[in-house]
């Protein structure tokens, strides 16, 4: 029913050299579901090898013919929705009905960036001398390394696979060790399409030392990674180190602003479904809920009761709106989130507690009136609970959505057109949502800025992350 995973390199589905494996938990039980294939440095060998040989035909073949490999990755990927849902909640936790919106999404995001590498237009520029000609070619930058999370399994790998094959590089993909299956049907799909051997590698292992060594090796031309900003802030040094270009896109804190004049009920309701979406275990997850005073009790009310109703199990039950954490670290860091903040003067309005003693499930939580010193305030939470403050002025509530380091993404409700536009203005965010949820469609930039990363993982921009620019003038003899 749950399948294990091998790595799959130069076209092949295998173990590693050394046979050795990973166990799978489901984190609903925390029981081991399945396994997953371990590389090693001699599988690195092979994947390299396999990456800078298929990136030679890759990048040859026309975009018209990527384009449609690529577009019928995407069918694959649609037609096998119930059962690559299926598998992503046995192994990360989250309700199918999410698992099926993510798979869809990723059908979404393969059409995306197939349709824009056969736009990766060049440029002509006019020359000052007669009978000159001054050219500009868009290349593949190379082989890919990419390193891939567990918290949407088959969205963090899409993003980035896509655009590489769809600007002609081949990639190494790092996926999590936390959920390979899912990823590993991703994989598939793009095999099974016509992807010729060697463009896309799949591996697992220990992060750290597959990034080392995978990053300086000189068949390497581009790193891409999806995770924490202490991790990102790591493999951009070594990237930087050896001269490779990189895409980051790294942790949030996103400030969620609610002003006085605001629709509170719309406000609770798409605040509250994105908070508690996948757990919280979403970079872009509103996650420092700010209110204006006079409508923070108010607001308090309706989003507690919101939280309260929330009903969490298995995420194979249908009426399972939330599912388990991902990991068993990731119980205990909420855990410690929690505990920090009530003892710093929090108040505890709901939650607060793991649920039961089989699985990583924790209650929907609600803090309200938390300091700024309480280490929720300051680091990603990355899970079930929102912390509330109240201001009082727009220029307060913008110097505290702008405190932190992080900047990902931002929410505000109001109904003033005026407020709206400010505040778009004076977040320094990669993206700011206002009165509804609107990011991470395929056609959007996807990104942050400052120590959320840099890049964009989606919109038009995406492709130039994998391309070169060349320059060639020439004229007749
Ligand atoms: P972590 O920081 O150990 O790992 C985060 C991710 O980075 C994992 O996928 C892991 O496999 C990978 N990783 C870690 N060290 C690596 C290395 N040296 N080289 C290559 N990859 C490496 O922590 P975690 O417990 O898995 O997750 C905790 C934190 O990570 C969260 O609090 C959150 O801030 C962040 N995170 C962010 C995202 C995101 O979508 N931006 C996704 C997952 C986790």
């Amino acid at each position: 029913m749950y399948p294990d995973t091998s790595l799959f390199i130069d076209g092949v589905w295998g173990p590693s050299a050394s046979g050795r494996t990973i166990p799978v938990l489901n984190p609903a039980t925390g029981e081991p579901v399945g396994k997953v294939a371990h590389a090693d440095k001699a599988d690195l060998d092979r994947a390299l090898k396999a990456a800078h040989k298929g990136f030679q035909v890759w990048k040859k073949m026309s975009a018209f013919e990527r384009y449609k490999i690529m577009r019928k990755a995407a069918d694959i990927v649609r037609a096998r929705v119930d059962d690559i849902a299926r598998i992503m909640t046995i192994e990360q936790g989250k309700p199918v009905g999410e698992a099926k919106i993510e798979t869809m999404l990723a059908g979404d995001l393969i059409d995306w960036f197939a349709e824009e590498g056969r736009r990766t237009y060049g440029l002509t520029i006019p020359a000052r001398a007669d009978g000159v000609q001054q050219l500009v070619f868009k290349e593949p930058v190379g082989p890919v390394a990419a390193f891939t999370p567990w918290n949407f399994p088959i969205n963090q790998a899409v993003r980035k696979v896509s655009c590489a094959l769809a600007a002609g590089c081949s990639i190494i993909l790092k996926g999590p060790e936390e959920t390979p299956a899912s990823c590993a049907e991703l994989v598939k799909a793009f095999a099974e399409a016509g992807v010729p051997e060697g463009v896309i590698n799949l591996v697992y292992g220990v992060p750290s030392e597959i990034s080392e060594y995978l990053i300086p090796h000189p068949i390497i031309r581009k790193v891409t990674f999806t995770g924490s900003t202490a991790v990102g802030k790591h493999l951009a040094s070594l990237a930087g180190k050896y001269m490779k270009r990189i895409t980051m896109e790294l942790g949030g804190h996103a400030p969620a602003i609610v002003f006085e004049d605001a629709d509170l009920d719309t406000a609770v309701k798409i605040l509250s479904a994105n908070k508690f979406r996948n757990a919280g275990q979403v970079c872009v997850a509103p996650t420092r809920f700010l209110i204006q005073e006079k409508v923070y009790d108010a607001f308090v009310e309706k989003f507690t009761d919101a939280a309260k109703a929330i009903k969490v199990g298995d995420g194979l039950d249908k009426d399972t709106r939330m599912g388990p954490l991902a990991h068993a670290r990731r119980v205990d860091a909420i855990e410690a989130f929690v505990n920090d903040a009530v003892e710093k003067g929090a108040k505890l309005k709901t939650g607060g507690k793991r649920i039961g003693n089989k699985g990583y499930f924790f209650e929907p939580t609600v803090l309200t009136d938390v300091p700024l010193e309480a280490r929720i305030m300051n680091e990603e939470p990355f899970g079930p609970v929102a912390a509330f403050r109240p201001f009082s002025t727009f220029d307060e509530v913008v110097k505290e959505a702008n405190r932190l380091e992080y900047g990902l993404a931002a929410y505000a409700y109001t109904r003033s057109a005026k407020t709206a536009a400010a505040i778009g203005a004076a977040i320094e965010s990669g993206m700011v949502s206002i009165n509804h949820h609107g990011l991470a469609l395929p056609e959007v930039p996807f990104g942050g800025v400052k120590d959320s990363g840099y890049g964009s993982e989606g919109g038009s921009n995406a492709l130039e992350a994998y391309l070169n620019f060349k320059f060639i003038t020439q004229t007749g003899l």
